[in-house]
């Protein structure tokens, strides 16, 4: 029988890797919580209308890369391509209203792309989401915050930030019109993609892959020159904060983001390093979606950063932390009865000793065998226990990285690795 694999672009992240995930997540969490933002545990499937009316019908995630089905009942429900339309539902069900709410969430999402170094079907984001404030601190909030992630984890030196303005809904709405214009007149010179954005989401255009149709907007009109006064000082006060803050920037004005529900600050954290799958986290403002999901007015802000593609960078720029051993101590006990003592010994000492990384060995085996596996383990110490130990009530006492063997007393065993790893410490 052919064994069952995994569905494509839906990965296993292995032992090997997970730790680094754990870390990844630590100092992201950690960092979150220092800035005042609250996590908020949100479904992973929601009603498909929900991502329709967020993040646009006619755009790539709802026109081609949602995972939708009916559930049993025959409604049409999608695994969540991303966590803004879920936090939004949330703060709106929930009367979250009135007072600024600074919110995170992580976990898994859903699209179906072409699965490629740095994008999965299956990936995983962190997001932070700020509700219920209009002012340009917001999002300076969210981009000295995630500056400070990419510091704590040595991604500085690699990545950069890329802003916009995308101006209020008036203004794209005149803007787009514009670029209709220009663009109609040169529609055979579009490529294919852009040809068929041109009608339905021209935006999109403007950061299409094509070197001729970036040549053709070369000479087309720029957003910058449509927004209006207060879109205008809203940007300035934004650059005005990262200034200060010592935040370098690269104005982008072709950078407009794949979802609908952006206005104003549009940015993007973009690296080199990982070949065509350059944006690690990406973000904006989004003041009319609350409202356009059956909500009172409310502006808001936020990112989210993909996971997969940080892991990637910490390990292409070697700044991954080493994976730790895999115990402190290994217990090692040959003959039935030590492995019945060890086993019990092993209890007594997580008793006492909470935290300590114990393995006791399972599985039974010869001595010489039991010493490998412990040797391997990474640990500091052997414990040995054999018929002898057994009959004196003594524990072998084995130092594994340099240091003689001696017998330690069973009652005694717990103080004696107290004094053992306190001194390790050093
Ligand atoms: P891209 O242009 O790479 O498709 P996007 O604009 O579709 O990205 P967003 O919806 O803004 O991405 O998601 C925020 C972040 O989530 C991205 O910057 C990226 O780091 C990550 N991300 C998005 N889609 C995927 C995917 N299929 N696989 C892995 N990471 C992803
Ligand atoms: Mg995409």
């Amino acid at each position: 029988m052919n064994p069952i694999r995994a569905i494509r672009g839906m990965n296993d992240i292995l032992p090997q890797d997970s730790y680094l995930w754990q870390h990844l997540e630590a100092v992201v969490r950690e960092l979150l919580d220092a800035y005042g933002y609250r996590e908020i545990r949100l479904p992973i499937v929601e009603q498909t209308q929900l991502f329709s009316r967020a993040i646009g019908e006619v755009t790539d995630i709802v026109e081609k890369e949602m995972y939708s089905f009916e559930d049993r009942n025959g409604d049409s429900l999608t695994l969540r391509p991303e966590g803004t339309a879920g936090c939004v539902r949330a703060f709106n069900q929930h009367g979250m209203t009135g007072t600024q709410q600074k919110l995170w969430y992580a976990g898994p999402m859903f699209r179906h792309e072409r699965p490629q170094l740095g994008r999965q079907r299956q990936f995983h984001q962190v997001g932070a989401e700020v509700l219920g404030t209009a002012s340009a601190d917001v999002e300076a909030e969210l981009i000295v915050l995630s500056a400070r992630l990419w510091r704590l984890l040595g991604l500085d030196g690699a990545v950069t930030l890329e802003l916009n303005s995308l101006g209020g809904n008036e203004d794209r709405a005149r803007y787009r019109a514009a670029l209709v214009a220009y663009l109609s007149e040169r529609r055979d010179e579009l490529d294919e993609d852009s040809q068929r954005r041109l009608d339905g989401n021209p935006l999109r255009i403007l950061d299409s892959k094509s070197e001729q149709t970036q040549a053709l907007l070369a000479a087309a009109p720029s957003l910058r020159e449509f927004l209006d006064q207060e879109s205008r000082e809203h940007f300035e006060q934004l650059t005005q904060l990262l200034d200060a803050a010592g935040i370098s920037y690269r104005l982008n004005p072709r950078l407009v983001r794949g979802l609908d529900y952006y206005n104003r600050t549009v940015f993007e954290w973009v690296t080199d390093a990982l070949g065509a799958q350059g944006t690690v986290c990406a973000g904006g403002r989004y003041d009319g979606l609350v409202e356009q999901l059956g909500g009172k007015p409310t502006p808001a802000a936020g990112f989210a950063m993909g996971l997969e593609r940080l892991v990637l960078l910490m390990q292409e720029l070697k700044v991954a932390p080493p994976e730790s051993s895999q115990a402190d101590v290994y217990l090692v006990a040959v003959g039935e009865g030590a492995a019945v003592a060890g086993f019990a010994i092993g209890e007594t000492l997580r008793d006492s000793l909470p935290g300590l990384r114990l393995q006791v060995h399972t599985g039974g085996g010869s001595f010489k065998s039991q010493m490998k596996k412990a040797d391997r383990s990474g640990a500091q110490l052997a414990l040995v226990l054999g018929e002898n130990e057994l009959a004196e009530r003594t524990v072998g006492f084995k130092p594994l990285r340099g240091g003689d063997q001696r017998s330690v007393s069973q009652d005694a065993l717990a103080d004696e690795l107290k004094h053992f790893f306190a001194h390790e410490e050093h």
